[in-house]
């Protein structure tokens, strides 16, 4: 059971990395370590995340009876409490929280990335002063989280801002025919707009091959109309996808998280797209930021569970 210790260890599993930080009561971060996440391995999984505890209890005497709060890719089914809806499909399924508990001999929190993200970014972060927050995460996966008041909405179902997968509004012919998504439908925002789905959209577009979407940045001058053309395309699919969800739910602010929140040129480029696509009769005043705790955001909304 997490005590009265006042420290809080968060900690954020990604599809491919899995980041640990131990937050003392103001919030600080005192220690910080972040490993690679075992791929298509659900015991190595839970190995991994134990490791990172003992490391971090290791590094500090009095982190020994921290709350632990932990922040998946997927939620926890409220009918069996296992994992579904996870980009890490080896963990859909499983009862990690459980399994982990179990294993730590200690209770955790456990929680959706995006709702960790947007918690953290509502409560101290970007959008502090906002009443009405949606947070993205554009990273391995693709998720969304509403919060208002600075309480998270979870819904009926439990599946409260799932904007990842559900389909790119307004799409073309030639986007109709896009691959499908993991979890069996088609036509998903994550298939179009996670870091991997970018790389893999680049090196079918050309003669360039790249591993990482930071490559392709690299090579976004006005020389290579290869990498010109994918920025264009994600631009205007994510202005398309972000208006969906002004026109449904019109958040005073959008925060942007994970690693593509890293991406400058979406701040600027996106408001300039999204108007055509949005029902309203002036520009929209919707503020559209990155995430002010950067990739730091989802370990301390964690934490915060
Ligand atoms: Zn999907």
């Amino acid at each position: 059971m997490a005590t009265d210790s006042a420290l809080r260890l968060g900690i954020d599993l990604g599809g491919t990395k899995i980041e640990a930080a131990l937050l003392d009561p103001t919030g600080d971060i005192i220690w910080r370590h972040r490993i690679p996440a075992p791929r298509d391995a659900y015991p190595a999984t839970i190995k991994a995340v134990e490791r990172l505890v003992h490391q971090a209890r290791a590094m500090e005497p009095s982190a020994v009876n921290c709350s632990i709060g932990i922040g998946i890719p997927g939620s926890l089914s409220p009918r069996d409490g296992r994992v579904r809806n996870a980009n890490s499909t080896w963990l859909n399924g499983q009862p990690f929280k459980r399994d982990l508990e179990a294993a730590l001999r200690q209770t955790v929190q456990m929680a959706n990335d995006a709702n960790c993200l947007a918690v953290s970014e509502a409560t101290d972060g970007a959008a502090c002063d906002a009443q009405s927050v949606f947070a993205v995460i554009l990273g391995t996966g693709v998720g969304g989280a509403h919060v208002i008041h600075k309480q998270l909405v979870t819904g009926a179902n439990g599946v409260a801002g799932e904007w990842g997968h559900t389909p790119l509004p307004w799409m073309t012919a030639e986007e109709f025919k896009h691959a499908p998504c993991w979890c069996g439908r088609s036509g998903c925002i994550e298939t179009f707009l996670s870091g991997p789905a970018l790389v893999q959209e680049f090196n079918t577009s050309g003669h360039a091959k790249v591993e990482s979407v930071q490559e392709i940045l690299g090579m976004a001058d006005p020389a290579n109309r290869q990498a010109l053309a994918l920025m264009e395309r994600f631009y205007d699919r994510l202005a398309r996808a972000l208006a969906m969800v002004i026109n449904i739910i019109d958040p005073e602010v959008i925060v942007i998280g994970g690693g593509l929140s890293n991406i400058a040129s979406i701040y600027s480029e996106i408001p300039k797209r999204w108007g055509r696509w949005i029902f309203s009769d002036m520009a929209a005043v919707t503020r559209l930021v990155p995430a002010l705790h950067g990739d730091a955001s989802g370990v301390r909304g964690a934490a915060w569970l």
